[in-house]
């Protein structure tokens, strides 16, 4: 069975018994949690596309193992065409869903493995790349949600994880048995991981041999036993507990962050992928992370059509449509969300292969989409506030519209243009509210901000891969200083690979 059904995705996920606390409670049945459920309904809709003929062009892709039809998250890019598509799907669930569908960090990190493990066998004859192609192999025949866990706790930042006064600070192994090794940690921030099949864990950062305990990769079920998750919380998250649930402005899908406590877990030699090897961890890192900032490039995208949408319905119900200041902001919205894409696209369409095989973004490209991600849906936001108007914070309660006396009240007085009712006008309302501040915000603002590395984390990897001596070379040719400037490549440093 290649590809799984929406349906039967979500029976994976109900029969799937991982240790779950939620507000203060251990709820085994967190599937069906008014917090959990939006989010695992986004997650779905992965598979529900996959269903449809409409969108197989996007949503599918040929195994290069196997050649056989299967999702497009558990495929290794094969061509420049593949993470341009990948792009594309990325926005197009965006779109559908108006939130983190929570299922490309596990994308990614598979081909970030994929390219570690090839390199690390190159380099000292392990075979660490034919147990995670088996694995991989079992994400494809499955069609598995894997959940990329990279981001550790980290402690005192300026210390590096040997020198930490709790050593468990970075998740590490504790024990080297024969069945297999032990680790112990936590990952933070994790996205979408109660919706996942697997965790595949990486190290977050690069390491010294003083580190090497903490050069560990590896894949586990994500409900092995000593997997712990505490669900994180978001703005307005209550709101979700609420009958109607209208007034979270978005009921149908969601996105979630949990934090994995890994309790002395027996990981299998199987499913090892790295372990000691500490000069490899930061290729990891780094090339996760570019595949990741990528990403962004798509669903992000994605959730500003629906807040751009948003803001035209409701300037549209508000009746100044046609105002040319407010077809001005509009128009500023599209240029910086558009400008987000054509990054995506970009860093896609001039990726190179690796010696694995697979098809890599080009990494400043990458980082360039990733930066602007930390900033272009802030001022998208701005701007759709500006417009949306003070009633996106001021307006009452789905239980006041529903009430006898004051319900009518606020039909008549909250009414604005003829074209559509009181209603539309407080729904499009709780949407943008959603998307700016409530749930949707923590994945549209903050999760821009944050994910996939903070923003210094683009900037170092910017100031790394600027090639500003090639461009000294450049202008110091055409001053003629110097020995006239050894004419640099024609093509500068566009490809990078
Ligand atoms: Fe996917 Fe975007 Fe969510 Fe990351 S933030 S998991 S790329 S939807
Ligand atoms: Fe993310």
């Amino acid at each position: 069975m290649a590809l799984m059904s929406e349906s039967q995705y979500i029976e994976s996920m109900v029969s799937c018994r991982k240790k779950v606390f939620i507000l203060g409670e251990e709820v085994a049945d967190y599937s069906a949690h008014p917090l959990v459920r939006p989010s695992l309904n986004a997650c779905a809709l992965t598979y529900g596309l996959a269903e449809s003929q409409a969108y197989s062009e996007v949503m599918l892709a040929s195994s290069h193992l196997s050649g056989s039809t299967i999702n497009r998250f558990t495929h290794l890019h094969q061509s420049n065409a593949d993470l341009i598509t990948k792009v594309r799907m990325l926005r197009l669930l965006g779109q559908k869903t108006g939130t983190c569908f929570q299922r490309c960090s596990g994308m990614d990190a598979l081909a970030g493995v994929d390219f570690m493990t090839f390199n690390v066998d190159e380099a000292m004859g392990t075979d660490y790349h034919a147990r995670f192609i088996e694995f991989l192999r079992e994400v494809q025949d499955r069609d598995l949600v894997v959940d990329a866990a990279m981001t550790d706790p980290k402690g005192d930042r300026r210390r590096p994880p040997s020198k930490q006064s709790d050593r468990d600070m970075y998740v590490r192994i504790v024990d080297r048995r024969k069945e297999g090794v032990v680790v112990r940690g936590a990952k933070v921030s994790q996205t979408g991981a109660l919706n996942s099949h697997e965790v595949l864990v990486m190290p977050t950062r690069a390491l010294a041999d003083e580190d090497s305990d903490y050069a560990i990769c590896f894949a586990v079920p994500a409900d092995t036993t000593g997997i712990v998750y505490v669900l994180g919380r978001q703005p307005s998250d209550t709101r979700k507990l609420e009958r109607g649930g209208h007034d979270v402005g978005n009921r149908r899908f969601g996105g979630h962050e949990a934090i994995i406590f890994f309790q002395d877990v027996l990981v299998p030699w199987e499913r090892v992928f790295l372990c000691g090897e500490s000069r490899f961890a930061g290729q990891l890192v780094e090339r996760f992370a570019a595949y990741h900032r990528q990403s962004y490039g798509g669903c992000k995208v994605g959730v500003g059509d629906v807040l751009i949408g948003a803001v035209q319905a409701i300037a549209r119900y508000q009746g100044i449509d046609s105002a040319a200041h407010v077809k001005e902001k509009i128009v500023e919205m599209v240029h910086l969300n558009e400008t987000l894409f054509a990054c995506g696209l970009a860093c896609s369409a001039v990726g190179l292969p690796s010696p694995s095989g697979t098809y890599g973004v080009d990494p400043l490209l990458a980082n360039i989409c990733k930066l602007n991600v930390t900033r272009f849906p802030y001022e998208i936001a701005r701007l759709a506030q500006d417009i949306a108007g003070g009633l996106l914070v001021t307006l009452p309660s789905e239980k006041d519209f529903a009430n006898p006396v004051v319900g009518p009240l606020l039909a008549k007085y909250l009414k604005g243009a003829d074209c559509n009712s009181t209603e539309d006008r407080r729904r499009m309302l709780r949407l943008i509210e959603n998307l700016t501040l409530g749930p949707g915000a923590a994945c549209y603002l903050t999760e821009s901000m944050h994910g996939a590395g903070s923003p210094q984390a683009q900037m170092i990897m910017l100031g790394r891969l600027a090639g500003l001596e090639e461009k000294v070379e450049f202008a110091e040719s055409l001053a003629e200083i110097g020995d006239g400037g050894a004419s640099p490549s024609p093509e500068g440093s566009t490809f990078r690979n």
